[in-house]
């Protein structure tokens, strides 16, 4: 280790480098697309209309999912055209956009799983965008969180469902660290869901009858966690086949509850399970089966086994495209982006970033709204410390990510309001008495180490009471109602009735905040090239670009005026001077007008009192001047340098910026110049004074060093920069001679 060199130490000690990278190994099935063990595309029918090879198997040979998918899986109708059609040619229609995405997946209905493998392992990064923006269901994108915390706290859960819903959720996702508490879970992230917003679809995550029977209760109004795997050995170490959760699809379906499937490349390597094939083509086996179990969506894009494919070469694109075929097959595409794929910010934001511009059904299939350590599923690929970016993001491509700007009173009284529901219905329905202590923790809680109130034996108490007295979401509507919350009964009354009408077990649902269905055939993508399909409506584009961050030179201007202050002051008309030591200080035009405060955060009276004192330390005197015909600091400090009778002046911008000058030299030739504004704290304003004094007695100036930083500076205040600059400019007047300024000591 010791003769590895500084450059690779430091290399190495990056983030990037916590992450795993595998040498592709098809034997294994660390291999992305293609490997030479995936069979050749082909089908064959007979006379009788029945599959009788499949991807170069014969009927006698098939497996389990061959099986099912050669029966439910293929328009046979169409299958001939499909098989014939090159994949070439299957590739570039989906990049044209006079083919439109209905034919798509007219002709993917037809192809078995390695013909459409083929097909979409074609197409390049950017092509697969174009893809992904014609092919979803649905028209508006949206996105999915998860809501969970450590101990499960039903406050806690309540009040980050609100949160969720408030910074536009519209799907919220649980699940437990203790299996017993899910009921609990359920009930109170439907409860603070419903605070948040109306319509917004709940669903616990957790062992598949426990949630099959919430379902049926009513606890939760979609479910997601039926995994799909890509091999029968896989399928039957999970003691599952095909059929099994084909039944468990229509379970669900005949309650009406939104159901899809999970699956995800990477996830039969994991296992042991690939059979030397590709990652790509196994999830082509998936999501065929999905089609054929009846399924409205899928969940992909690796999801827990997203880092197995992110460590082999092409393997995010991989993701990707298993997204893009499940849109291929008709169906709701929830686009991964959950397990949090990798240590290194850059290869996160890599791996989301082409799927947020192009918009997908969920660009998410489980943002972590809560913080990372409060995340039951294992941290996300974003979380509640990623908000702000992800925000900034679509407001920097203008596009629409699913989430929105929540401010903070709004999310602060919706808080105290869930929590508040959670405390009645449980109290009401006799299944947890919480005290003031916990409830205030709750509503503040930034994660669920803020709540040392919560006491973990709740839940459970409440889950158990929950299941042996038969509690259905009914109860807890009623619940609702009779303690004084009548809007939260009737959104949560709301998604009962969804379920008798059904429209939301269409492709791709989701509901607006007015409760509309939004799907496949209330909203059908439209994408037909630019000018078309999905674009925020104007009310919807504001809310993108308003980051809660964001300034106006207005807010500048007051921000600036808070620091007014008396201590320094106009007293007359500027005259030259003629002392030796004399050094003048020229201040902008707008410093003790509209500018009193230096992006250091040192006011301008702070910063002229440094240099003042400087000056005095090598026994000079200075005099505070305001040019007011010109904003160019070069400009300034030779207007001082003239008025000053050693011929040394210093100039110094309102926002802080300052130099030294003399007044026998070309305006841009300075003889030093302090820029980093930000930067410029009081012992270097001294520090430059200082030098002034050494410059006017002829001595030699000590160096300034510029601080280490790297930190981003300029994108931190270019935006006050721009709004200062602007408001110099305004102050500036040609005609106007220098003034001089007091400052008082
Ligand atoms: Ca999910």
């Amino acid at each position: 280790m010791t003769n590895v060199i500084g450059r690779f130490r430091f290399m190495d000690a990056q983030r990037v480098n916590l992450d795993g990278f595998a040498v592709e190994d098809a034997s294994i099935g660390l291999i992305a697309f293609n490997s030479p063990a995936d069979p050749v595309p082909s089908l064959v029918i007979d006379a009788g209309g029945r599959v009788i090879e499949m991807d170069s198997r014969s009927a006698a040979d098939f497996d389990i999912l061959d099986e099912f998918i050669a029966r439910h899986g293929l328009d046979l109708a169409v299958a001939a055209e499909a098989m014939a059609t090159t994949d070439l040619a299957y590739a570039r229609m989906c990049v044209d956009p006079n083919v439109p995405r209905a034919e798509l997946v007219r002709l993917a209905a037809g192809m078995t799983p390695a013909k459409l493998a083929s097909c979409l392992a074609l197409l390049r990064p950017v092509e697969l965008g174009l893809a992904m923006t014609k092919l979803r269901a649905r028209r508006t994108p949206s996105n999915q969180a998860h809501v969970t915390n450590r101990s499960d706290d039903p406050l806690l859960l309540a009040a980050d469902a609100a949160t969720a819903a408030a910074f536009g959720f519209r799907e919220v996702e649980t699940t437990v660290p203790v299996l017993g508490d899910a009921p609990s879970n359920a009930v109170a992230v439907s409860i603070g869901a419903a605070v948040g917003s109306p319509g917004v679809l709940v669903q616990c995550s957790v062992e598949e009858a426990l949630e099959l029977e919430m379902g049926m209760r009513g606890l939760v109004s979609y479910a997601e966690t039926v995994s799909l795997y890509g091999t029968e050995q896989v399928f039957v170490d999970g003691d599952d086949t095909p059929w099994s959760k084909a039944f468990l699809t229509s379970a669900y379906a005949s309650r009406g509850v939104k159901m899809r499937v999970t699956s995800g490349g990477g996830a039969e390597a994991l296992m042991g399970g690939a059979e030397g094939r590709s990652m790509f083509y196994l999830e082509s086996r998936c999501v065929a089966l999905a089609r054929a179990i009846g399924a409205q969506g899928v969940q992909n894009g690796g999801i827990d086994s997203a880092s197995v494919a992110g460590s082999v070469p092409g393997g995010v694109r991989s993701l990707m495209s298993e997204n893009v075929m499940v849109m291929a097959r008709g169906l709701e595409a929830c686009t991964g982006n959950d397990a949090l794929m990798s240590e290194s910010d850059v290869r996160r934001t890599s791996r989301t970033l082409p799927i947020l511009l192009a918009g997908s059904d969920y660009v998410c299939s489980g943002f972590g709204s809560i913080q990372r350590y409060d995340n039951m599923f294992g941290p996300s690929q974003w979380n509640a410390e990623d908000i702000d970016d992800f925000l900034v993001m679509q407001r920097d491509w203008g596009v629409d990510g699913g989430l929105r700007t929540a401010a903070e009173p709004h999310v602060a009284a919706l808080r105290t309001r869930a929590v508040e529901a959670v405390r009645a219905v449980y109290r009401h329905l006799g299944l947890a008495d919480f005290g003031d202590d916990w409830a205030a923790q709750a509503v503040d809680a930034a994660g669920s180490k803020d709540v040392p109130a919560a006491e973990l034996m709740a839940p459970l108490i409440a889950s158990r009471i929950i299941r042996e007295t038969a509690v259905t979401m009914l109860d807890v509507v009623a619940a609702l109602y009779e303690t004084g919350f009548e809007v939260e009964a009737g959104r949560v009354l709301d998604m009962l009735k969804a379920r008798v009408a059904g429209d939301y077990l269409q492709t791709a649902a989701i509901f607006d905040e007015s409760m509309r269905v939004l799907s496949l055939i209330t909203d059908p993508n439209d994408y037909a090239g630019p000018g078309t399909g999905y674009l925020p409506t104007p009310d919807r584009q504001a809310e993108i670009d308003a980051v809660r961050q964001q300034r106006s030179v207005e807010d500048l201007r007051r921000e600036q005026a808070g620091h007014r202050s008396d201590q320094l002051r106009v007293v007359g008309p500027a005259v030259a001077g003629s002392d030796p030591r004399e050094v003048v200080v020229g201040v902008s035009p707008a410093v003790a007008r509209e500018v009193w405060v230096t992006l250091s955060g040192l006011t301008v009276v702070e910063a002229l009192r440094e240099l003042l004192a400087g000056l005095e330390e090598e026994g000079c005197f200075g005099r505070v001047v305001r040019v007011n015909d010109t904003i160019d600091l070069g400009m300034i400090g030779l207007r001082a340098a003239r008025l000053s009778g050693s011929g040394i002046g210093i100039g110094l911008q309102g926002k802080g910026t300052a130099l030294i000058h003399r007044r026998d030299l070309p305006p841009l030739a300075n003889l030093e110049l302090y820029s980093v504004a930000p930067s410029i704290d009081g012992p270097l304003y001294r520090l430059l004074g200082v030098n002034a004094g050494r410059h006017a007695k002829g001595a030699t100036p000590e160096p300034a060093r510029n601080p280490y930083s790297d930190e981003a500076i300029e994108a931190r205040y270019h935006t006050k920069v721009v709004a200062l600059v602007g408001i110099e400019r305004g102050c500036c007047e040609p005609s106007q001679p220098p003034q001089e300024l007091a400052v008082q000591r």
